[in-house]
């Protein structure tokens, strides 16, 4: 039992998703609030004299104006492309060739793996993301990086070995079977240790044959619990491409779906040029998909349909999609989400955007009975934001009337400036000025 902390604030949390009730009904907002951790666990929430008055035993860290939220949620990234982030003038298969394969190449090596993996984390700390999902490489020793700097860390976190047997350089190719041999191992050696989960993890078909498809569905229909993560509809030069390689099948989705990757437990990246039978076929199995904005528009890949995907009822969450993304950020990924709904035609809520880098990302990823949102009961994975971070976002937030007007700038024009602190599974990780 460790000894109660209580923080004061502003806070703000979600009863609902905000995209199916009036955005502003569906968030629980404390102008000063509370929040009691204990045991690396959210114990309590209110006003903060409810709380005062209610813990007087607790340590009390005021916050002031700072806001503060459940950590951030990035359901989509690639840690071994850190070094290569914001890398000039290719699109989606080019950039794999020219930036992506050369890079992953260097994680067969056990200690530039957990030198990038450190660096990732203090990048994605200092950001205020609190968990990841992640591709490694074909190279197991990237997934041990990566775990075990998760670990020391105290996140909740996942990842997979990423499989490919084709279409990538011959350092760069496992082999049906030892796709299937490696990635069992690593899930019987980390799934469930501590707060780490094991990703089933194809690629994308265009870098897997049909049989290493085949024995990765069979891993996957062996752990159904687990997550299975792959690419879907990102580009439309990569969709000609599925289709000459598995001329055989009715779509994209269908290089999945034939060989078992398609289930409740599947997250699909970017999902944009998606035909009429795929919607279908994800909402009816009640798949995941995740909107990676800087990505999309950095590559060139195409505008995410959010409203259209939200009213048909499929479950959506927001990532960075990094080193094809081009921040780290998910603040700055809110912003290119509302800027791609802009080039829609909607205007997305602050509430909505929010709720897409917390709750939504963890609803996705399966874990929003655990992070995600500011409830009791929930893991203490904690963000303070200074609204106020800039000249710019401060002369702005003075005119604001209420917290969305507040939050907004700092969405749109914050960085990790605009992180005050960090709390990771109840212990603080990451303190700026105060
Ligand atoms: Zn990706």
């Amino acid at each position: 039992m460790t000894s109660p902390v209580l923080l004061l604030g502003q806070t703000l949390g979600f009863t609902d998703n905000p995209f199916r009730t009036e955005p502003e009904t569906a968030a629980r907002y404390e102008q000063r609030g509370a929040v009691l951790v204990t045991d690396g666990k959210i114990a309590d929430l209110g006003t903060a004299d409810d709380l005062r008055a209610r813990h007087p035993q607790a340590r009390v860290i005021d916050y002031g104006a700072g806001l503060i939220t459940a950590g951030f949620v990035d359901a989509h990234v690639h840690y071994p492309q850190t070094a290569i982030i914001a890398s000039w003038g290719k699109r989606l298969i080019d950039w794999l060739n020219r930036y992506t394969f050369p890079e992953e190449m260097r994680f067969g090596d056990p200690d530039y793996a957990a030198e990038i993996a450190r660096r990732y984390f203090d990048l994605t700390l200092s950001y205020g993301t609190t968990t990841v999902c992640s591709y490694a490489t074909i190279h197991p020793e990237s997934v041990n990086a990566f775990f075990t700097e998760a670990r020391a860390r105290g996140l909740r976190a996942l990842a997979g070995k990423t499989c490919m047997d084709r279409n990538a350089p011959d350092g760069l190719c496992d082999t049906p079977q030892s796709a299937y041999d490696d990635s069992k191992a690593l899930l019987e050696q980390w799934h469930g240790v501590d707060r780490l989960s094991y990703v089933v993890t194809p690629r994308f078909s265009p870098t897997s044959t049909p049989e290493q498809l085949e024995a990765i569905g069979a891993l996957w229909a062996e752990h159904p619990t687990c997550l299975m993560q792959t690419h879907l509809s990102e580009q439309i030069d990569e969709i000609e491409w599925v289709k000459s390689l598995y001329p055989e099948a009715r779509d994209y989705l269908d290089t999945y779906e034939r060989f078992g990757l398609l289930g409740e437990n599947g997250v699909y990246g970017h999902a944009i040029h998606l035909e009429g039978r795929e919607r279908a076929r994800l909402r009816e199995t009640g798949a995941g998909l995740v909107h990676c904005p800087t990505s999309n528009t950095f590559i060139g890949s195409g505008l995410f349909d959010m409203d259209g995907l939200m009213a048909e009822g499929q479950r959506i969450g927001l990532a960075t999609d990094t080193g094809g993304g081009s921040s780290f950020s998910m603040l700055r990924t809110m912003a290119s989400a509302y800027e791609i709904a802009q080039l829609r035609g909607r205007a997305l809520h602050t509430a909505e955007l929010y709720w897409l880098a917390t709750q939504g990302s963890a609803e996705v990823l399966r874990l929003d009975d655990k992070i995600g949102n500011l409830a009791i009961g929930m893991e203490a994975d904690l963000v303070v934001l200074n609204l106020a971070s800039t000249p710019a976002i401060k002369q702005r937030h003075a005119e604001a009337d209420t917290i969305w007007d507040a939050l907004f700038p700092t969405i749109m024009m914050g960085d990790d400036r605009a992180v005050q602190s960090v709390w990771v599974g109840g212990v603080n990780r990451l303190a700026r000025g105060d």
